[in-house]
């Protein structure tokens, strides 16, 4: 039997359902294979239109394909993992809008344009929470990101100048429309001599968005490059068309231990007061 004799058919022919399978697997639609029985059952008790039971099952594969999709893309992007905006506390920061940040894991109005955001604040305040929550969020959405310590980048990407293709693996990142560039302050001098990070921000300034965290001040930033014409020229792209986000809170490790230790202050109070009356 060949595909010819299935198409003109009569609906009385018997169907093989072996061969179905196959024909799945050589289209490469493994949620229909999976689904499909299942589904054409139901079709037939409830006397689907054909039409209905193609839509079902075509859903079904969609759906399907748009999970491995996202699994792909978060795997990829090594957020750390547990940090989403679930676990994310606004009213800790008081000065960042939950609706903009909300609106900004959307993607579409900035990522579109290679806009850049920049997360800045002393250590603790939550800026790779955020980073890593929004991230997480785009990825939701479509988008693609990757997440890296800005010192282990640079040092992969040094690498690659050396084995002269760093043009190469500066087009690899094109891939991510969010490269999220975390403590991009910790970049030290020596890293600095062959700047690979301006580079980067070069090759990617209005094509791709960068999304960097720092608890330095613009004005402490020379240390990054190797000269000032450069930091300023660095910052001037990295800023052109920024969202930038001050975190200027208290460590959030610090007013939690501060909180827990309250926590267990009171209840030491409770249990001293309760063994003496
Ligand atoms: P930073 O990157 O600014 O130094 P982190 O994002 O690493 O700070 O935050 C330090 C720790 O405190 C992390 O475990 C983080 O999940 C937690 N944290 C910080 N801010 C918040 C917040 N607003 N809500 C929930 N957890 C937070
Ligand atoms: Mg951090």
């Amino acid at each position: 039997m060949n595909i010819t004799d299935t198409t003109t058919g009569k609906a009385s022919d018997p169907i093989d359902i072996g061969r179905i399978a196959l024909m799945l697997n050589d289209l490469r639609l493994p949620a229909i294979k999976t689904n499909w029985p299942e589904i054409a059952a139901r079709a037939d008790k409830e006397g689907w239109p054909a039409a209905r039971f193609l839509a079902a099952i075509i859903e079904h594969e969609i759906a399907e394909r748009a999970r491995r999709r996202f699994e792909r893309h978060l795997e990829e992007a090594r957020l750390r993992s547990g940090k989403t905006f679930a676990t994310f506390d606004f009213t800790a920061v008081p000065m960042v809008s939950k609706a903009q940040v909300m609106a900004l894991a959307a993607g579409d109005t900035w990522l579109d344009k290679g806009a850049n955001i920049i997360l800045l604040g002393p250590p603790g305040g939550g800026k790779s929470h955020l980073a890593a929550a929004l991230g997480f969020a785009l990825i939701e959405n479509g988008w693609r990101v990757l997440f890296a310590r800005t010192t282990d980048l640079v040092q992969k990407l040094q690498i690659a100048r050396s084995e002269l293709h760093l043009e190469n693996a500066l087009a690899k990142l094109d891939k991510y429309h969010l490269l999220i560039l975390d403590d991009f302050a910790y970049v030290t001098k020596d890293q600095a001599e062959t700047s690979v990070l301006f580079e980067l921000i070069g090759a990617r300034y209005e094509r791709r968005s960068l999304l960097i965290t720092a608890n330095q001040p613009f004005g402490a930033w020379e240390k990054i490059f190797p000269d000032y014409a450069m930091t300023l020229a660095a910052v001037d792209r990295l800023v052109h068309h920024a969202t930038i986000l001050e975190m200027n809170v208290e460590s959030y490790r610090r007013r939690d231990a501060i909180e827990r230790k309250h926590d267990a202050d009171r209840q030491l109070a409770k249990d001293k007061a309760e063994v003496s009356s």
